[in-house]
C-alpha cells in the first residue's frame, strides 16, 4: 500500500493506494501520525471516498508534513559519500568511522514533492541535496534485536537531507546546517514493508537539473537498517511515527571538483526504486510554512 497526505479541495486528508493513480481517503485518520500510531493494517474501508492522485482539485503533500519528532539522520553511511566529505573537509568529516555517527535535523514543516526548497541566499553560500532511504516506525521499539527490527517498520519514504555546507562546517556540528525551515522535503507517499521483500534493497539516485549526480544502492548502506534499529533502540525508544534519514551515497554536490552548490530555478528529483520520485525546484528570496 502507498499512503500519502493530500490536500483535496482545501483540506488535508490521509490517503491510501494501491497503485499511486487511484486513492482512497482514510477518514479515521485525521493525520499520518494518527495511522502510525495505530499501525494501520491497510484495509481500507468500504464507503471510502476515492480520488485521482493527478485531479487537479488533489495535491500531494509530503506524507508527515508535522513529524511528532526530530528526524533521525545518519551521517556518512555509504562508504562512497565519506570519502568525498572528507575531501571537502577533511576536519569536519575525519576518516575513521568505526561506529555510526547520528544526528538529528529539525522540521518543523515538511514539504512534499513539487514544492520549492528556499536557497537561504542570507545565510547560506552552499546549499547541497543528499537524497536517503526514510524509514518510518510504526510500532514503539525499545531493546528491539536486529533480526525482529521489520516488526517495528511501518515502510519507506524518500527524504532529501537539503544541507547548509557552510553553516554544517562552521558551526563543527551538522544540527544548524541540516535544520533551515525548507530543508526536509519527503515524499511523495510511504510505501508500507510488505510491497518489498524483507529489508529491501533499492537503487537510490539525484538527478540535479536533468542531470544524474547521485546513483547507488541501499544494499551499500554501511549500517544497514537492523542495526539502526538495534543501535538506537537499545536505550532509546524509536517511538511511531519515528521517521529516520538512513544517509546518502557519493554524488552531492560538496563532493565534485570544484563543488557545485543548488542555486535559484534548480530542479532536484531524488528517486528510490518501488517509492518514486520526489520533486523539489530551489527557489531564492522564497519562505515555507512551518
Ligand atoms: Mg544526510
Amino acid at each position: 500500500m502507498r499512503y500519502y497526505t493530500i490536500d483535496y479541495k482545501g483540506t488535508a486528508h490521509v490517503a491510501a493506494s494501491k497503485d499511486g493513480k487511484r486513492a482512497y481517503i482514510l477518514r479515521a485518520f485525521r493525520t499520518m501520525n494518527v495511522l502510525l500510531l495505530k499501525d494501520h493494517d491497510g484495509s481500507i474501508p468500504g464507503l471510502s471516498e476515492a480520488v485521482d492522485l493527478e485531479d487537479e482539485n488533489v495535491r500531494i503533500l509530503s506524507p508527515i508534513p508535522h513529524p511528532r519528532q526530530d528526524v533521525v539522520c545518519l551521517g556518512i553511511n555509504y562508504a562512497d559519500h565519506a570519502t568525498e566529505a572528507k575531501s571537502f573537509d577533511s576536519e569536519a568529516f575525519s576518516k575513521e568511522r568505526p561506529e555510526p555517527i547520528f544526528f538529528s535535523k529539525r522540521v518543523s514543516y515538511s514539504q512534499g514533492t513539487d514544492d520549492i526548497i528556499p536557497l537561504h541566499e542570507d545565510i547560506c553560500d552552499s546549499l547541497d541535496y543528499e537524497a536517503e532511504l526514510g524509514v518510518v516506525i510504526g510500532r514503539d521499539a525499545f531493546k528491539v534485536k536486529a533480526e525482529d527490527a521489520l516488526d517495528h517498520i511501518f515502510g519507506y519514504t524518500i527524504i532529501n537531507d537539503v544541507s547548509a555546507r557552510n553553516l554544517q562546517t562552521r558551526h563543527k556540528q551538522w544540527y544548524f546546517g541540516k535544520s533551515l525551515d525548507g530543508f526536509t522535503p519527503m515524499g511523495p507517499c510511504i510505501v508500507s514493508k510488505d510491497e518489498f521483500d524483507g529489508i529491501p534493497h533499492l537503487d537510490i539516485k539525484t538527478y540535479v537539473n536533468g542531470e544524474l549526480r547521485q546513483s547507488s544502492n541501499t544494499a551499500n548502506l554501511i549500517t544497514g537498517i537492523p542495526e539502526i534499529i538495534e543501535t538506537l533502540s537499545a536505550g532509546m525508544t524509536l517511538a511511531a511515527g519515528t521517521v529516520i534519514a538512513t544517509g546518502t551515497p557519493s554524488g552531492v554536490g560538496m563532493g565534485m571538483d570544484p563543488p557545485c552548490f543548488l542555486k535559484d530555478k534548480d530542479e532536484v528529483v531524488c528517486e528510490i526504486e518501488g517509492i518514486g520520485r520526489l520533486v523539489n525546484t530551489v527557489r531564492a528570496g522564497a519562505t515555507v510554512p512551518v
